[in-house]
């Protein structure tokens, strides 16, 4: 029911609205991605790597003093302690295999804060592939740390000076590139948007976490399932990992939080399923935010990685389904919150993770309830950001 279907929709989301120059290059991904990443070959090594290189499993932890605050039995799925700080390294090594299987020689990506970058540039220095990363002339001033880190891992960096010169202008100059190069080339989306298949192969890549959160649990608490899996809402690939294994058991409840930025109706805020409205981005169907004209709207955030437009096509579907709960967090509730789980649990986690977070004060719970947090990242790409707030 929450799976896709044969032709990329979930519900009433999804698809693939690509130009006609790349059909050929999507129809040879989506005819390939399930044999190839369900052959025992492909699994063999993408296991390998995930524990080897990127160090999963990831500790399930309950966080005690957090529990006695919010009268809950509450877990962290602990992405954060993944090799380069984050759960993005999980769909970046299984794309990168698959692109190897497919041949190519050169990997493309977009990326806005740089992390998805980051984690594209690392996994490619590992298996020796070409890597180019297109980012806007904007995002690489503001994301100076991450551009040199995908310089020190070998990866060029294209800057896109057109438009906005944010995401969507660095988008445009990948898909132009891919549309230049279709048989070298393999184009690394981050997170489960885009046109069909990625959004499926990227929730399937991700679903490794809650894989993880049923064995975990069974051991800590005698049930695979929890009350609740909370996680945050950018494009949505952690909370599609997090929730994956979930989706059909009725009785979890599901809560999808996105950054409210300055509050939901201040006009700068990324809340895509309270402002948003079903239309094609990334080449999907989907909710986003735009203006009377269909023309999409700047989102706001103080966390770059939730400063997105849109959601992917299976959360539009979870929303509109009512299988999962939406809700917003903003700026200044994701800061305490983060600050929050310094003090209480000694870990410093990434701005996005915080909206997760800041969740629980929202939601109500019984002492048994089992809830399990994922924490998707570090913090210290977000020092700067933490510093200047709290004036530390
Ligand atoms: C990129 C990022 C996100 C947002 O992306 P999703 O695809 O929604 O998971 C969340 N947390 C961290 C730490 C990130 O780096």
């Amino acid at each position: 029911m929450f799976s896709v279907n044969d032709t990329g929709f979930y519900g009433k989301f999804g698809g693939a609205y690509v130009p006609e120059m790349l059909h050929a290059s999507v129809e040879e991904l989506r005819r390939c991605y399930l044999d190839i990443s369900q052959s025992d070959d492909f699994q063999t090594e993408f296991r390998q790597l995930l524990r080897d290189f990127a160090g999963r499993p990831t500790p399930l932890f309950r966080a005690n003093s957090l529990s006695e605050k919010y009268q809950a039995e509450i877990y962290l799925k602990r992405e954060d302690l993944c090799h380069t700080g984050a759960h993005k390294i999980n769909n970046t090594i299984g794309q990168i295999l698959l692109a190897k299987r497919l041949g190519k020689k050169r990997i493309i990506a977009e990326t806005g804060a740089g992390q998805h970058g980051v984690a594209t540039a690392t996994v490619c220095a590992l298996l020796q592939l070409k890597c180019v990363v297109y980012m806007g002339a904007i995002d690489v001033k503001r994301q100076a740390p991450n551009v040199a880190r995908m310089k020190m891992l070998g990866a060029e960096v294209r800057t896109a000076e057109s438009g906005s010169k944010t995401l969507k202008d660095a988008t445009n100059e990948a898909i132009r590139d891919w549309i230049a190069n279709p048989s070298d080339t393999y184009y690394l989306i981050g997170s489960v948007v885009g046109p069909h298949p990625y959004p499926d192969m990227v929730t399937r890549f991700q679903s490794v976490i809650s894989e993880e959160i049923k064995k975990q649990l069974l051991e800590k608490t005698g049930s695979e399932n929890p009350t609740a899996v909370i996680a945050c809402v950018g494009g949505g690939s952690n909370a599609a990992g997090a929730f994956y294994e979930y989706l059909n058991e009725k009785e979890v409840r599901l809560v999808a939080v996105e950054a409210a930025g300055k509050g939901v109706d201040s006009g700068e805020s990324a809340a895509t399923t309270y402002l948003g409205k079903p239309g094609i981005i990334h080449g999907s169907m989907t909710l986003l935010m735009q203006d009377e004209f269909g023309q999409i709207t700047e989102p706001h955030s103080i966390s770059a990685g939730l400063d997105y437009p849109g959601i992917g096509p299976l959360h539009a579907h979870l929303f509109d389904s009512g299988r999962a709960e939406f809700l917003s967090v903003t700026d200044d509730e994701s800061m305490k919150a983060g600050l929050d789980l310094c003090r209480l649990e000694g870990i410093i986690p990434a701005i996005e993770s915080a909206h997760a977070l800041a969740a629980l004060e929202k939601l109500k719970f019984k002492k048994d309830d089992v809830v399990v947090v994922n924490l998707s990242g570090r913090g210290d790409k977000d020092l700067q950001t933490y510093i200047d707030y709290f004036s530390i």
